[in-house]
């Protein structure tokens, strides 16, 4: 393929698992010479390690060039240090959208029909992180306060891209996920934008709604009867790690990170690093969510090619890694699924 027919892509190892991960993606995709033309660049712990800075500029500089990224997950310090940058990501580039697939691979278990996707709000809700403290007698930290928003433009915004993905993907059904019986004002707003916008698919796509906590409940006793969920962003992030984990784990979920000004994708899951270079990570969900960026530069042929050869390989050879039950590592996987997409 010359030069001049790829496409600039940014591509973040990430932290933890995440070069081992993207590596192993990495050579499945040049093994089917998809189409991108790599800018590497570091963030997250990488980023502190090599510049101190956990998003150097030039990785910023990189995704305004080209607007698309693949990413290996990023370590966030939990209760200190630097905010999420994957946070940080999503509102610098406005990636609104973030979708998460989640379909049975391996049948057998006890759900054998789920086919889910998960579209979250992504920058705002209780993640806008207006967190702050009150100060009682001597204790400056004695109450923590966090402050969550939603726009009505957003909400429409999110409820709308739900619709309009169910519509381009022969989906049946949206469900309004809401805690809106409690959080009035901050969910009721997504729950009266989201009844408006569904009233305009009406006859095309059905939409229910469930208030979360029942939703929850659902999801594990009839996950099948789910089709598209559209909710907030905490909601979200929570429901599509329950919905992985219903499909063989968070080793197989990917998620893209739709905006106006640029397109990321990556796994759900985090940067493991309990079994970080320890060569035992499954890197499907990284490489399922290569599937999705192909499918956004509109090479659904190679995406099918990818999703093929997981099959073959995770459901018809039973090559599996530890999370799945199997032993293999993930330079033996990788090279079983370079085999079978050759
Ligand atoms: P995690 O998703 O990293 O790990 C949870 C569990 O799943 C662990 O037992 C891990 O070993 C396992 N696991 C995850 N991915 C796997 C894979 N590909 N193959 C096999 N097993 C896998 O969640 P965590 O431990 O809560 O978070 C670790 C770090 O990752 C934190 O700093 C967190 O902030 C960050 N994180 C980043 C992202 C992202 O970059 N998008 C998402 C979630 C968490």
């Amino acid at each position: 393929m010359s030069n001049q027919s790829l496409i600039p892509a940014t591509l973040i190892p990430g932290d933890g698992i995440g070069p081992e991960i993207v590596g192993a993606t990495i050579e499945i995709l040049d093994a089917i010479q998809a189409p991108f033309k790599w800018d590497r660049q570091l963030a997250g712990m990488a980023g502190v390690d090599a510049s101190g800075d956990p998003l150097p500029q030039s990785t910023i500089e990189s995704i305004h060039k080209t607007g698309l990224v693949l990413k290996g997950p990023l370590t966030t310090p939990v209760g200190k240090g630097y905010r999420s940058i994957n946070v940080t990501l999503r509102r610098e580039f406005g990636l609104y959208a973030n979708v998460r697939p989640t379909k049975t691979l391996i049948k057998g278990g006890r759900f054998d029909n789920i086919d889910i996707v998960v579209v979250r709000e992504n920058l705002e809700g209780f993640y806008a992180a207006m967190e702050n403290h009150i100060p009682v007698d001597n204790d400056l930290k004695a109450i923590a306060t966090c402050a969550g928003y939603t726009s009505r433009k957003e909400c429409r915004r999110i409820v709308k891209f739900a619709f309009d993905y169910a519509v381009q993907n022969n989906r049946k059904k949206v469900t309004l996920v809401h805690k809106a019986n409690i959080l009035k004002e901050l969910c009721g707003l997504f729950l009266e934008e989201g009844r408006k916008v569904a009233k305009e698919y009406e006859g095309k796509i059905a939409c229910e709604e469930r208030i979360v906590d029942a939703c929850s409940m659902e999801l594990v006793i009839k996950p099948e009867t789910y089709d598209v969920i559209v909710t907030t962003n905490l909601f979200g992030d929570i429901l599509s790690d329950l919905t992985s984990g219903l499909t063989g784990g968070l080793g197989l979920a990917p998620g893209a990170n739709i905006g106006e000004k640029a397109a990321m994708f990556e796994a759900v899951h985090g940067s493991a690093p309990d079994i970080a270079g320890k060569n035992c990570a499954n890197p499907i969900a990284v490489l399922r969510a290569a599937t999705l960026m192909l499918k956004h530069v509109k090479r659904d042929d190679l995406a099918k090619r990818i999703d093929k050869a997981i099959h073959k390989v995770v459901v018809e050879d039973k090559i599996r890694t530890r999370d799945l039950g199997g032993n293999v590592t993930t330079k033996e996987i990788t090279a079983a699924l370079k085999q079978a997409v050759a």
